[in-house]
């Protein structure tokens, strides 16, 4: 049987960056992975980088990893997320790995002489990436996000490119949505429409007349201003979409399936309107909204203040909170002013968990170092996380297996005790962009120990972003001491996680894994960090049970 043609849907931005396109994409995905449809979201990130992976977290947030070791934008976390489906490389596509594309087939000459034009090169470049998404990925839906804000130079071929997409597949098959903001002027006491009608008129100049319009607003429309907003954008008052701000991320798809968001998507695209079953979902966002219990966890990291940078890791938090009925307070740690013992102590005395998240270069690591010492020796509950695992390693090496000069090499090229150190394949890598140990890999787990028990199976997959590894020269020495390797790779080679005994939560991996905690399916680890974090908070009560939230698609990690 034929498989029912993919239908389009194109979002684009007004009035400023930063709208939460990237939410109503996943959003919109949601409402429609509910009506029991199967949904891909792609992102197209106008800048000249390849991918982000070799951009500063400062700069771009959390760089975010997919199954087959695809470096990519944040959003598509939010994507995997909401609509509990993992992604691929196929779902981010930047303006670099376009011209980088366009500008190896024109050295080929495969071009056959022409002169290699934004128009129609460029263009049917990028128009390609689409097909492909929707041949390989085989979705009823695709979602293509574009990135930026409508007028940004940069964009314009991304624009002229799904402009000209409507017209090969058909008007009924796509449909175009804008996201704008609705500002409200406190002075006045108004909410100003012209900001939109400025966007939506930037957007018709170069050919697109959108069909559905979603306002990002702070305070309730009101009927006057949905009809001019319509009036003046030429869209029908029932597509002009209020997207209110939210208390909770996860409660926006029900936000815009009360206002019709995915009704107005279908009904323009010819697709029967089903009734979602949202019902999971809803008591998804009821734990998450209101528990009884509140735990603090620190994050002990550089980039702290700029939580972009560690997203997947608070959504991670988050998620497994709920699952023990907790909320989850943060407390952001810069490992750089954990100076002593005295100082680590003063910072993380009021805490219930700590985090070290994932991380490059030097700086701030004997902080981290203190803060691992710290929870190590004083019962708190301690989650690891790739640069996490490494450092807590060296902690154990210098300060239990008696290896005082323990480093990573990544830290000390020339320290003579590397108990993290580089892969022999990693050795003779000279570009930085794609070549670490990047995406899925199989993790063997140890009967008995604590990741068997979270996990309770003995096989899992987990996604990766690194270069070094435990050294395993070291091996010996650091189980002869006490450490425990209760992850390996299949071969046994690679350590994958480490944890103690005598301790109520320390466990940490050299894999990534809040890049598969999902709202509605939390992440093992994470659950772990979270129950010992509740008996650390609320020492009289029962061991907190670790409540499955329901499940829309329990989807398999091994
Ligand atoms: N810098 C370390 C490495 O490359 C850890 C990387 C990470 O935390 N993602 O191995």
């Amino acid at each position: 049987m034929m498989r029912p043609v993919t239908k389009y849907i194109f979002i684009t931005g007004g009035v400023v960056s930063s709208l939460g396109k990237g939410i109503v994409a996943a959003s919109l995905g949601r409402l429609l992975r509910s009506r029991g449809y199967k949904v891909s979201i792609q992102k197209f990130d106008p800048y000249i980088n390849v991918d982000p992976g070799t951009m500063s977290p400062f700069q771009h947030g959390e760089v975010y990893v997919t199954n087959d070791g695809a470096e990519t934008d944040l959003d598509l976390g939010h994507y995997e997320r909401f609509i509990d489906t993992s992604l691929t490389s196929l779902n981010n596509v930047t303006a670099g790995s376009i011209y980088l594309s366009v500008i190896s087939k024109e050295r080929r000459g495969d071009y056959l002489g022409a002169t290699v034009q934004t128009i129609p090169h460029v263009t049917d470049e990028i128009k390609n990436k689409i097909h492909e998404a929707a041949n390989k990925l085989a979705p009823d839906f695709l979602i293509c996000e574009i990135g930026g804000t409508i007028g940004d130079i940069e964009g314009l071929p991304f624009v002229e490119a799904v402009r000209q997409f409507r017209y090969d597949v058909g008007f009924k098959n796509t449909c175009f949505i804008h996201v704008t903001l609705v500002p409200y002027l406190k002075t006045s006491g108004e909410v100003k429409t012209k900001p939109s009608q400025h966007s939506v008129n930037a957007l018709r100049n170069v050919g697109i007349q959108p069909d559905i319009l979603v306002c990002r607003t702070e305070t309730i429309l009101g009927e006057n201003e949905r009809l001019k907003l319509a009036q003046f954008t030429n869209v029908d008052p029932e597509a002009v979409i209020q997207c209110l701000d939210q208390d909770c991320l996860y409660e926006v798809p029900l936000a815009l399936e009360k206002e019709g968001l995915a009704r107005e998507v279908l009904v323009r695209l010819g697709v029967e309107n089903t009734t979602p079953n949202l019902e999971a979902w809803k008591k998804t966002v009821e734990c998450l909204k209101h528990p009884s219990k509140k735990v603090k966890i620190g994050i002990a990291g550089k980039y702290t203040g700029l939580s972009d940078a560690y997203l997947s890791v608070i959504e991670s938090l988050k998620h497994a909170a709920a699952t023990v009925d907790s909320s989850v307070e943060l407390k952001w740690i810069n490992s750089e002013d954990c100076v002593d013992m005295d100082a680590t102590e003063a910072l993380l005395q009021d805490l219930d968990g700590i985090v070290i998240p994932g991380g490059f270069g030097y700086r701030g690591i004997e902080g981290k170092i203190n803060v691992i010492q710290y929870a190590r020796e004083n019962q708190l509950p301690f989650l690891g996380l790739c640069l996490g695992m490494q450092c807590a390693v060296i902690e154990y090496a210098r300060h239990v297996a008696q290896l005082t000069r323990a480093n990573s090499a990544e830290f000390d090229p020339i320290t003579d005790q590397p108990v993290v150190a580089l892969m022999d394949d990693q050795k003779e890598v000279m570009e930085k962009g794609g070549t670490m140990r990047l995406g899925q890999y199989p993790c063997h787990l140890v009967k008995n120990s604590k990741a068997h028990t979270v996990y309770g199976t003995d096989v899992i997959m987990e996604r990766h972003r690194h270069r070094y590894e435990i050294n395993n020269d070291y091996r010996q020495i650091l189980v002869d001491a006490g450490l425990v390797i209760s992850g390996t790779s299949p071969d046994r080679k690679l350590v994958e996680i480490i944890e103690l005994e005598n301790h109520p939560w320390f466990v940490a991996s050299q894999f990534h894994p809040e890049f598969q905690s999902r709202p509605d399916n939390p992440h093992p680890l994470f659950k772990g960090l979270l129950a010992a974090a509740v008996k650390h908070h609320y020492p009289q009560e029962e061991t907190p049970e670790i409540t499955p939230l329901p499940s829309l698609e329990s989807y398999n990690r091994s």
